[in-house]
């Protein structure tokens, strides 16, 4: 059996001998990982077994500060726009999968993908996630393309999307090179499990039943010109330890062949779905205290890399995942094509996290947080290895927190609530003090001034 890059016995062979470090061996770990190098993979494996409470609270300490370190107090918003619930797979633990007739089917028009675009402007989001199922074969690609086309193009008062990233099947380079002519920033695909065996189980027909055309889809994507790529694990599937290892080793191998790992890093639990046993009955549940540490160990091993949660969870757990290393939330979201004007199509799975965009932002805002509509990076080119050259010394922090601010202001002029603005205002205020230094901290001040007079899209 060909399992590509990611090395089973190795894996395996790593979560045999690990044990969970002492007290003295967690603070030597951590200390380590203070210095925000990342950890070896050993060593998250033996973070990954703690279990006593006060090394938890010491591991969760170190994940928030290294987050706080490198991208200051921000926390990025964007929203999921699904076009297409039709998919000729078998995952058999998503609602879309092909034999399940218990959902009603839908393929947006660019008409209706024109409305849904202009339901989010209208809200205040900048940056979409474009997902489909894998239903549309030989048309996909053109199709896709069309629908980015049309999610540029929506216009409307002080508002645009600014950034699109996309959550499609595995693709030939040459597609990839078509998505990245189209603008596409982040290109998603999750391997949901790294285990061979469960994936075949998992995945019974079509297209994505290939374990290793799915595994690299993401070097044919650098290979095609995208330089930000996203992987991710559907948690419940296998168990957890080996699933983080073996991602560990995917990140490996994108940074030993192309120089750069991956940008993001998703982080979804299986949520029940229309249609599917497995959704209710997840193989390897992970429950809510073995995720936080998952959170708080990936943000330390891989510490430049954008970690995605969904609305699949539930408000408290984001709250807290936030506080662990989570950098990037999806809010007021629908899994179904036409969801934002309410079409009766089919969602994907249920949510745990049913607040509007304007409630999550004030929640954000009462923990001290700016909520982030920036897309600053990508429109100047710094992706892939440029961005991570800036993330790596901490510099992104004088990126990020200032045109969190900006963008953050535009949606208070333009969107917010009066109470809502007024405490947007207030955490500006008191959070520009934080941006280290001078010269960045003015020209914020003047950007904020420029937005309040009506200038848009300002960022540094
Ligand atoms: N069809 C493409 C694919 O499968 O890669 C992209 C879109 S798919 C709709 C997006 C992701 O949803 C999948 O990669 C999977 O991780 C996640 N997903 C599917 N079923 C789920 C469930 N029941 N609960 C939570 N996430 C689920
Ligand atoms: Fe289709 Fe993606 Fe759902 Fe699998 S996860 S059935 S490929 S939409």
């Amino acid at each position: 059996m060909d399992t590509g890059f990611i090395d089973h016995e190795r894996i395996f062979s790593y979560l045999k001998s690990a044990r969970p470090p002492d007290a003295q061996e967690t603070a030597a770990i951590l200390a380590k990982a203070r210095q925000l190098q990342g950890l070896d993979p050993a060593e998250a494996a033996r973070l990954l077994l703690l279990e006593d409470e006060e090394s938890l609270q010491a591991l969760f300490a170190a994940a928030l500060d290294a987050k706080n370190e490198i991208y200051g107090k921000r926390l990025v918003l964007f929203a999921p726009l699904y076009v297409s619930n039709l998919c000729n797979n078998e995952c058999l633990y998503c609602a879309f999968r092909k034999s399940n007739d218990r959902i009603t089917r839908r393929t947006l028009g660019q008409e209706e993908i024109r409305r849904e675009t202009e339901m989010l402007v209208d809200q205040g989001h900048k940056r979409v996630l474009l997902v489909s199922g894998e239903g549309l074969g030989e048309a996909a690609l053109g199709y896709s393309l069309k629908a980015i086309e049309t999610i540029y193009s929506v216009k409307r008062g002080n508002g645009e999307i600014r950034r699109i990233n996309i959550n499609i099947a595995a693709l030939p380079v040459e597609a990839y090179r078509q998505l990245k002519a189209a603008r596409v920033g982040t290109y998603q695909l999750f391997q949901e499990t790294y285990h061979h065996d469960t994936f075949r189980r998992m995945h019974l027909q079509g297209p994505k039943a290939d374990y290793l055309y799915h595994l690299t889809a993401m070097d044919r994507a650098m290979q095609g010109g995208i330089d930000d790529v996203g992987v991710g694990i559907l948690f419940g599937l296998y168990d957890y330890h080996f699933e983080v290892l073996a991602l560990l080793q995917h990140i490996r191998h994108l940074e030993e062949t192309f120089g750069v790992g991956c940008h993001t890093i998703s982080l979804p639990r299986i949520e029940p779905a229309t249609g599917s046993d497995i959704s209710l009955h997840p193989p390897h549940a992970v429950a809510d205290a073995d995720f936080r540490k998952i959170i708080a160990v990936l943000r330390l091993t891989v510490p430049y890399t954008g970690m995605i949660l969904s609305t699949r969870e539930n408000a408290q757990m984001r709250r807290e995942a936030f506080s662990l290393g989570i950098s990037q939330i999806s809010a007021g979201s629908r899994t179904n094509p036409g969801g934002y004007a309410n079409s009766d199509s089919g969602g994907q799975f249920s949510l745990g996290d049913h607040r509007n965009l304007e409630e999550v932002i004030n929640d954000i805002v009462g923990h001290g947080y700016i909520p982030s509509f920036c897309t600053g990076c990508y429109r100047l080119g710094r992706t892939g290895s440029d961005f991570m050259d800036l993330a790596k010394p901490g510099l992104i922090k004088l990126f990020c927190l200032p045109n969190a601010m900006t963008s953050f202001k535009e949606y208070l002029v333009h969107y917010a609530s009066a109470p809502t603005r007024a405490a947007g205002e207030e955490l500006i205020g008191r959070m520009l003090s934080d941006i280290p230094d001078e010269k960045t901290r003015e020209a914020t001040k003047a950007n904020l001034a420029s937005i309040e007079t009506g200038a848009r899209d300002l960022y540094l």
